[in-house]
């Protein structure tokens, strides 16, 4: 195990942008001490998986860990987990947590985001939401007792599992204020696609409805919606999207309007950076700061924040990137998808279930989706990094 100086650098959230921070500090030869603060109890793991192989009951729990204890002892990353962040003194350079008080050379923010609850259901036993390990595990135990589910949001993550619902055979019914289903951003393109899915699959579809009231009995739970039907299910997923977790920095005097303002190196004010879901970069090509809520781009940030701490160089700006997969189809997104342009097929066909599409605006290539091709999606990349 390497020897480090004091004081040092303290990251707040023991995550994926935290963690990928603190391999990045190191690998660029930072020696002092790094500590991890994190609110979870469980060492740094992969949420992807969570929707795909452990809602499916393909992988155990443990499968999503990101790495070993004896790997981060190696590089002397100090956890401490359990521990929430309760307030940040930026000119004092101390985080406030609900056991100490922590001074630091440099912060790093990499809190990440909770999941948007449904007014009134917070305190219903029936209701799931899905962020955590725990959540994921909760789930799939309730799943393998009930028949039927109720899936609030059609966007990437209630796709998710409706799909994964198959694998038990129970009954899905999904409800969205939105008129078709949205993977983000796709522009719409997409929609019918899934929404095709979804009749194959007899799942229910109620879309462009607002809910007008939640009810929880002993053996259900019941939406009654904005269209004057009403839908029942053993139990619910509520996935409406995620909100960035700053709560903790607000009176800090950082600028936290939908996640913490960064400039293009994640810099948010002297000594303080933010990385992750949490962050809201500035991205000199748009010049317009945008908070990204995929892998790529927490592990992106991560990385360059660590370098740019230790050497002060940029990393080059990249492409938004994610991927999903949504009844055994395999998706992956490059860049977005203009609304309104029809798509350019680059390879395969539609038709076929297998190809690599484009929207081309002005010879401007904006984004690329890859749909169960990823090798010629691979290659496409180029045209669009050109
Ligand atoms: C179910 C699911 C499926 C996904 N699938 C995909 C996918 O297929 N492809 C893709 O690209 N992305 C996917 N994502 C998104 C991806 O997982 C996130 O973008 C990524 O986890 C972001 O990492 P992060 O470290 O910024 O934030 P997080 O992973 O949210 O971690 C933040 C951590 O900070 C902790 N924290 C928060 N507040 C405090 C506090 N005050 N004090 C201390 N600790 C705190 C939290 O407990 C958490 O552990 C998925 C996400 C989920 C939930």
């Amino acid at each position: 195990m390497m020897s480090v100086e004091e004081p040092g650098l303290v990251i707040v959230g023991a995550s994926l942008a935290g963690l990928t921070c603190a391999q990045s500090l190191r690998a660029e030869g930072y020696t002092k001490k790094i500590t991890l603060v994190g609110a979870e109890k469980h060492l740094p793991y992969n949420r992807p998986p969570l929707s795909k192989q452990v809602l499916s009951g393909k992988w155990q729990g443990s499968q999503t860990a990101i790495d070993s204890s004896e790997k981060f002892a190696e590089l002397a990353l100090e956890f401490s987990l359990g521990e929430i962040a309760i307030g940040l003194d930026v000119s004092s350079r101390e985080v406030k947590t609900d056991t100490r008080t922590l001074p630091f050379e440099d912060l790093i923010i990499a809190t990440g985001a909770s999941v948007r609850r449904l007014a009134s259901t917070e305190n219903m036993s029936r209701v799931h939401v899905l962020r955590t390990l725990d959540d994921a595990l909760g789930l799939r135990d309730a799943l393998t007792e009930v028949k039927s589910v109720v899936v609030v949001g059609a966007g990437v993550l209630g796709s998710e599992v409706i799909s994964a619902l198959s694998d038990f055979g129970t009954k899905a019914t999904v409800i969205d204020r939105m008129p078709a289903p949205q993977l983000p951003l796709t522009g719409g393109h997409f929609a019918s696609r899934i929404d095709d899915l979804f009749l194959e699959h007899d799942v229910r579809t109620k879309y462009g409805v607002e809910i007008n009231s939640v009810t929880e009995q002993e053996s259900g739970i019941t939406f009654e919606l904005s269209d004057g039907s009403s839908v029942t299910g053993d139990i619910a997923v509520v996935a409406i999207g995620c909100i960035p977790n700053v709560d903790w920095l607000a009176n800090s005097g950082l600028d936290i309007t939908n996640g913490v303002l960064c400039d293009s190196n994640g810099v948010a004010a002297a000594h303080v950076y933010a990385a992750g879901d949490v962050a809201r970069w500035h991205n000199p090509v748009t010049d317009k700061a945008i908070r990204l809520e995929n892998q790529t781009s927490a592990i992106e940030q991560g990385l360059a924040v660590g370098k740019f701490i230790v050497t002060r160089e940029s990393s080059p700006t990249t492409h938004p990137f994610f991927w999903s997969e949504i009844y055994g189809n395999k998706i992956l997104m490059l860049g977005s998808l203009q609304a309104g342009i029809p798509l350019t097929i680059v390879h395969g066909s539609p038709s076929d279930n297998r190809f690599v599409a484009a929207t081309i605006s002005n010879g401007i290539t904006t984004g690329i989706v890859g749909w169960n091709m990823p090798r010629e999606f691979r290659q496409s990349r180029s045209m669009m990094e050109a």
